[in-house]
């Protein structure tokens, strides 16, 4: 694949696929892993990429090195605005648990590898080249076509797409976005499905500070000790399981594969328990809040019984629950004590609706690429950029990127870890499906 789309203005000669590899390759040679991010060298190259292709750009960056993208094609001004969105940065990598140097972008065998290859630096590829093909063919759409490719995601310290949406509000502002989240093939009662997440569960971590009185450990009836304390109520908090509740995604997604809405929760992780026991952990999230302590500290002596001890847990609530809501669950298992509860962060918890113009955009590209299959949607355990995009502008976002070629369960493996890959064929996929989406909405 020794195709320079930069240097060499395309010709028709080039495919899209050979085009779309090649830039994906070239985005991983670009070092990006955030923390420190540098995501400057990937938004200087897609720019010279788009402008090259006749798309305007604008860089938006709130420190030199860590510049967003903005690309589109502008529109008429008669139809609602499609962004697609990305990130270029990724976590690290450890050369030494690799195969493959993960910043050499290598491309073996049909598939691309490298760190970001997954996440998502393949689909950053997609989403440019989607842009660039259309803005060459004189594609004009109703509503601006725009390309973001945000910077830190990966760690969201402010540099990214949140920052984006607060300062430059004008540049990003969409009625519709697609970005990461879903997209993946799997079988539901013998049927394929492609999943697109239309809710992302809400960010919710707490800090439990239990308290003691400090002493010398040689002598611990004097003292109180915090972390012996904290270790009951953080046994609690390992066995805490929510109620289960059934949300409106979950109860689509067993609609599309049983053909009929399910009666409740319980019904949806029997369904899932017969299935396979990773459903049955998959599923298990989306009906109910979860807890999980991850980080503790107390005394910074050893011989100094702590007066405090500071448990850190993850903590994720359903779209649409308060924080309200879950403290009084929590506190509910943890029963009274010497502790405090202090909210840290609330990010994410929520969605878009399950219908409407770029749902069925999505329905209909399966439908044509793949006739036997259908689109269900999905809420994600995790979050994605795609709720700044719904808290700053209420906009429809989901997260679809087609992974049809390369198996579901190893590319969710690979994604943040050793030997990181993506099939050729799936990145051409994202890049017809992104094509697709910016035509029908218009
Ligand atoms: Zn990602």
């Amino acid at each position: 694949m020794a195709v320079r789309v930069r240097d060499a203005p395309l010709s028709a000669t080039v495919s899209l696929r050979d085009e779309v590899a090649t830039l994906a390759s070239e985005l991983i040679r670009l070092d990006t892993v955030n923390p420190p991010g540098n995501e400057t060298l990937a938004a200087e190259h897609l720019h010279g990429y788009l402008e090259a292709n006749g798309v305007a750009c604008g860089l938006y960056a709130k420190v030199p090195e860590r510049a967003n993208l903005v690309a589109r094609i502008p529109g008429t001004g008669d139809g609602p605005r499609l962004a697609l969105l990305s990130h270029t940065d990724t976590v690290l990598a450890d050369p030494a648990e690799w195969e493959v140097d993960p910043w050499a972008g290598e491309i073996r065998e049909g598939e691309i590898w490298g760190r970001g290859a997954l996440d998502m630096k393949g689909h950053v590829a997609a989403a440019a080249v989607a842009v660039a093909s259309l803005s060459r063919e004189g594609f004009r759409p109703k509503g601006d076509l725009i390309f973001i490719a945000a910077a830190d995601e990966e760690v969201g310290a402010d540099f990214g797409l949140a920052w984006l949406c607060r300062e430059h509000p004008d540049a990003v502002r969409a009625e519709y976005s697609l970005n990461e989240g879903a997209g993946d093939r799997i079988d539901l009662a013998g049927r394929p499905f492609y999943l697109a997440s239309t809710a992302e569960k809400m960010n919710s971590p707490f800090v439990l500070r239990v308290g003691g009185r400090s002493g010398h450990a040689s002598m611990p009836s004097i003292a109180d000790n915090a972390l012996v304390k904290a270790a009951k109520l953080i046994e609690r908090l390992g066995e805490f399981k929510a109620e289960p509740r059934l949300e409106p995604e979950v109860s689509a997604l067993f609609e599309a594969a049983v053909g009929a809405p399910p009666e409740d929760a319980n019904q949806v992780l029997e369904a899932a328990r017969l299935v396979d026991p990773i459903a049955l952990e998959l599923v298990e999230p989306l009906l109910g809040m979860t807890v999980s302590p991850t980080m503790a500290t107390a005394s910074q002596k050893r011989n100094v019984v702590p007066a405090l001890c500071e448990v850190t847990v993850d903590c994720r609530l359903l779209p649409g629950q308060t924080q309200a809501e879950a403290e009084e669950a929590i506190r509910g298992v943890l029963g009274d004590g010497d502790y405090e509860l202090e909210w840290i962060e609330a990010h994410g918890g929520t969605r878009s609706p399950m219908a409407g113009p770029l749902w069925d955009a999505i329905a209909e590209w399966v439908a044509e690429t793949e006739p036997e299959a259908a689109v269900a949607p999905i809420c994600l355990a995790g979050f994605t950029d795609s709720h700044w995009m719904r808290d700053a502008f209420g906009t429809v976002a989901y997260g679809f990127f087609p992974l049809r070629y390369m198996d579901t369960q190893l590319a969710t493996r690979l994604v943040h870890s050793a030997n990181e890959r993506i099939r050729v064929d799936d990145v051409e996929l994202g890049l017809e499906f992104l094509r697709h989406a910016a035509r029908a909405m218009n």
